[in-house]
């Protein structure tokens, strides 16, 4: 009974907590990076301010940074046949991945400065994708590559007329269905082999022409193995393959206009030290319909726009949340008689 009644009146004896800082969430993450600020101002983006400080108080918010932990700690699962044995490749995440997949499309992280070109848009573009991916990064993947797509994209423009539209919406429409039935797509990029990373010229997969395709450009069917490629549930990628005149890329859409799913077979995914609730996957293409971007044989110089603006904003991404916890103050004072390690 007395032991009861001390628990009571003083919490746990031995778990006092008294040096740890309060939690930092409801805040305005852009707002509170007074270097960021400067430097939008600075650069010519201040006319977005009102947007950074709502994308930076929903970076801050208690909902999404539980959304970042729910993502991490319920990684992607693979699925690649149904329950009656049919292939389907299909990689299934926990609803806080698509919830902020949703937020940052709405905010347009992937395609504001395409949809409205103005001077300080990439600026202003890089700001808030600062601003949100403390929240989480995993996700930044497939909007970073769908925003670094569409310059590689218009190196065939009756392509990019096409898909732009739907690359640059600010709806999320996740799964797998043909890009008339969808109301916003996502893309990613398939160009990593095992024996070649950052040599893509050593690239192995073959890309045999077929003719004009149904809709703009050039058709091909795409045989190989890609060693590395991440957000496997976009809607369509970039991919390097060896056509007769040398190396040459490609969009590939994963589903085909009459609903049929693309010969793009998920091996499986990688198994990662970070950037865990992202799914990087192994996939194999046996004859897979895709169309060309760019001459033949200009491959790399193609498809490096779009690498170029993928590396842009790996630079920017910030350090992960737990680094930044540290400037919230601890709210009790530290007692004048603890330890310290000398
Ligand atoms: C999390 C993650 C996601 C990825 N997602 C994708 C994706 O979606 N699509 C995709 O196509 N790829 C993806 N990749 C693969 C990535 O593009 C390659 O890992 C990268 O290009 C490096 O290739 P590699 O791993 O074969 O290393 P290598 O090219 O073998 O390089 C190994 C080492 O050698 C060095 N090196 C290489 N060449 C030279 C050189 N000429 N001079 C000096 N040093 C050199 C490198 O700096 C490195 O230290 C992803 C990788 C990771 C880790």
């Amino acid at each position: 009974m007395l032991t009861q009644s001390r628990i009571h009146a003083t919490g746990h004896p031995t778990h006092e907590v008294f040096n740890q800082p309060p939690p930092l969430q409801d805040y305005d993450v852009y707002a509170a990076d007074a270097a960021l600020v400067e430097g939008v101002r600075r650069e010519g983006a201040a006319w977005a301010e009102d947007e950074l400080h709502a994308i930076g108080m929903l970076a801050g918010s208690t909902q999404t940074i539980a959304e970042g932990f729910d993502a991490n700690r319920y990684p992607p699962e693979l699925h690649t046949h149904d329950r009656y044995g049919h292939r389907i490749d299909e990689v299934t995440f926990h609803p806080a991945w698509h919830s902020l997949l949703r937020t940052a499309v709405a905010h347009g992280l992937h395609a504001a400065p395409w949809r409205d070109p103005r001077p300080g848009a990439h600026v202003a573009r890089a700001a808030a994708f600062y601003a949100w991916s403390q929240a989480e990064s995993g996700h930044g993947c497939p909007i970073s590559m769908t925003y670094a797509s569409i310059p590689a994209l218009r190196a065939e423009p009756t392509v990019a007329a096409l898909w732009e539209p739907l690359l640059t919406s600010l709806e999320y429409d996740p799964g797998l269905r043909p890009a008339s039935e969808k109301r916003g797509l996502l893309a990613g990029m398939a160009m990593t082999e095992k024996q070649g990373g950052s040599d893509v010229r050593a690239n192995t997969t073959r890309a045999e022409p077929i003719g004009p395709s149904e809709g703009a450009g050039e058709a091909y069917l795409l045989t190989g193995h890609k060693w590395f490629c991440s957000a496997p549930m976009c809607d369509l990628f970039l991919v390097l393959a060896q056509a007769p005149g040398g190396l040459t890329c490609f969009l590939l859409p994963r589903v085909l206009p009459d609903g049929a799913r693309n010969a793009f077979f998920i091996q499986r995914l990688k198994d990662k030290l970070g950037n865990r609730s992202n799914a990087s996957s192994e996939i194999e293409l046996d004859s897979a319909y895709a169309v060309r971007l760019g001459e033949e044989g200009r491959g790399v110089r193609t498809i490096v726009e779009m690498v170029n603006y993928t590396r842009l904003d790996c630079s920017p991404r910030p350090p992960p949340r737990c680094c930044c916890a540290w400037p919230a103050p601890a709210t009790a004072p530290r007692p004048a008689t603890s330890a310290r390690p000398t």
